[in-house]
């Protein structure tokens, strides 16, 4: 058989490309994008989680029941060492009643939604609001005895909104590393850190405070700080400017107020899901592949965008794998994460516990985590946590999924969520890259984070991504490369 040096030099090329790129089963990629498809349960582990469970704030039973209920559905699904791991979180904070009306000179109810681990007001708070918007510390001060039991408006009319969602990373070709809006503090009379001290030494009887939403959207937070809490409700803040407004005027302006809550002190435990279809390889079947989201929420919404979606895409995708029966090389391993809205307890604590610098078997032992929490919608790629050996394997994984909507990875770090447990501890996490449509104006931390606000063909398309990552993971001869602790 005669070679031309052309056939010759093609073969070669061909041989060298084959050697030089990562693998990837495009057999495998179309059965999970069958499996995700066609037979998806991705929109009943939404569904269940946003509707039927509701907010799940850290430390609640409702908390704990979302734990459950995803530990049970991933036992009946096959995956193994299905089990919750827990750590002292503190208590947990249930809203049970509101009432916000304006009684005079006319009647209307007014929109509002008190701040997480604000405390009971004392029976119901009915009388003409005080307004220390535009009160100096210095009158704050000396008219403290005025306050005593009273329903206080602290700062001033609402001015500044927050009018955009920031630029959307997948269609910027600047760098991706853009915040979310700047929120402004409200303006408020005396020095921010000791008015609240100051209110509550004051016996204030409840506050009412605007925020930076519109349109009926607003953002609501809140800490526990048994020290300095009175009764406070974040009031949208055309309601909030409109009472101002009539007090300026002269109105005699009349609130009805009540707040009642429950604190949970009977298991102030933060819980952990973890599940996982174990590795097959008597060489490497130990070492783990994995991925995760944070399973709670805010309390004002029922948390959809963030985060019951990624926890629905991210069950799924081990659904998927499952179903598939893939016999995978390395462990694959999920996690749902406990309180991450209040500073990513429940992954360091996991990274923690298993990874520390003592850990030397483990950390030698673990690949890869692929965190999926910020933005919403589509997953389009991956911010790679300037790594760019890895970067370099995501692209090929990513390329046969541009059909179904992926289009890059992006070297570029993103802070504020779960993946950086793992990255701080020296080990490669990296988080999804998605859109902030809608997210930075109407549904991140706000009271309207709801059902809507996500599409079942995202879910899906999601839930395809995960699969294909975490399989491809657990399938190639290496471990994911790591870089430096930065
Ligand atoms: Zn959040």
């Amino acid at each position: 058989m005669k070679y031309s040096i052309s056939m010759f030099l093609s073969l070669l090329f061909a041989f060298g490309t084959i050697t030089a790129q990562e693998p990837v089963d495009l057999e495998v990629i179309e059965r999970i994008i069958q499996e995700g498809t066609e037979r998806s349960q991705v929109m009943e582990h939404f569904d269940y989680l946003t509707n039927v469970i509701g907010p799940r704030l850290s430390a609640t039973p409702a908390y704990k029941r979302a734990a459950d209920w995803s530990m049970e559905t991933l036992e009946e699904w096959g995956l193994e060492e299905v089990h919750l791991e827990s750590w002292e979180y503190g208590r947990g904070w249930t809203l049970e009643g509101l009432t916000l009306e304006m009684i005079g000179p006319r009647y209307f109810p007014i929109i509002g939604f008190p701040e997480a681990w604000t405390p009971s007001t004392v029976g119901v708070l009915q009388g003409a609001p005080i307004y220390i918007g535009d009160w100096t510390a210095k009158e704050v001060a000396d008219r403290a005895a005025d306050l005593r039991g009273k329903i206080v408006l602290v700062a001033k009319p609402q001015s500044e909104f927050i009018k955009e969602d920031r630029l959307q990373p997948a269609d910027s070709e600047k760098s991706v590393r853009i915040g979310a809006p700047r929120f402004l503090p409200t303006e408020m009379p005396a020095d921010r850190a000791t008015l609240p001290q100051f209110l509550y030494d004051a016996g204030v009887g409840a506050i009412l405070r605007p925020s930076q939403g519109e349109h009926g959207t607003m953002f609501v937070l809140g800490r526990d700080n048994p020290e300095t809490a009175v009764p406070t409700v974040i009031t949208a803040s055309e309601h909030y400017n409109m009472l101002v407004r009539l007090l300026e005027s002269g109105e005699p302006v009349e609130l009805k107020v009540s707040v009642k809550v429950k604190f949970h002190e009977e298991d102030t435990n933060g819980y952990n899901v973890l599940g996982e279809i174990k590795g097959t390889d008597p060489e490497i079947g130990e070492e783990i592949v994995m991925a995760g989201a944070h399973l709670d929420s805010w309390h004002s919404a029922t948390g959809a965008t963030d985060n019951a979606d990624a926890v629905a895409a991210t069950m799924e995708a081990m659904r998927i794998l499952k179903e598939l029966d893939i016999a995978p090389r390395r462990t694959i391993k999920m996690a749902l994460w406990g309180s991450e809205e209040q500073g990513l307890h429940g992954s360091r604590q996991y990274v923690e516990r298993h990874y520390g610098p003592d850990d030397i078997n483990n950390r030698e032992n673990f690949s890869v985590y692929f965190n999926h929490d910020p933005g919403t919608g589509a997953i389009y790629g991956w911010y790679m946590q300037e790594n760019p050996a890895a970067k370099e394997i995501f692209d090929a994984w990513l390329e046969p999924l541009t059909d179904i909507g992926a289009r890059k990875n992006v070297i570029d770090n993103i802070g504020s969520t779960d993946h950086l447990s793992f990255s701080r501890a020296g080990l490669p996490g990296f988080n999804t890259l998605q859109d902030y449509r809608d997210y930075d104006v109407r549904t991140h931390h706000t009271n309207m984070d709801f059902y809507e606000r996500v599409s079942e063909e995202d879910l899906r398309e999601n839930a395809i991504v995960l699969a294909v990552f975490l399989y491809h993971a657990a399938m190639r001869d290496e471990k994911i490369p790591r870089v430096p602790i930065s």
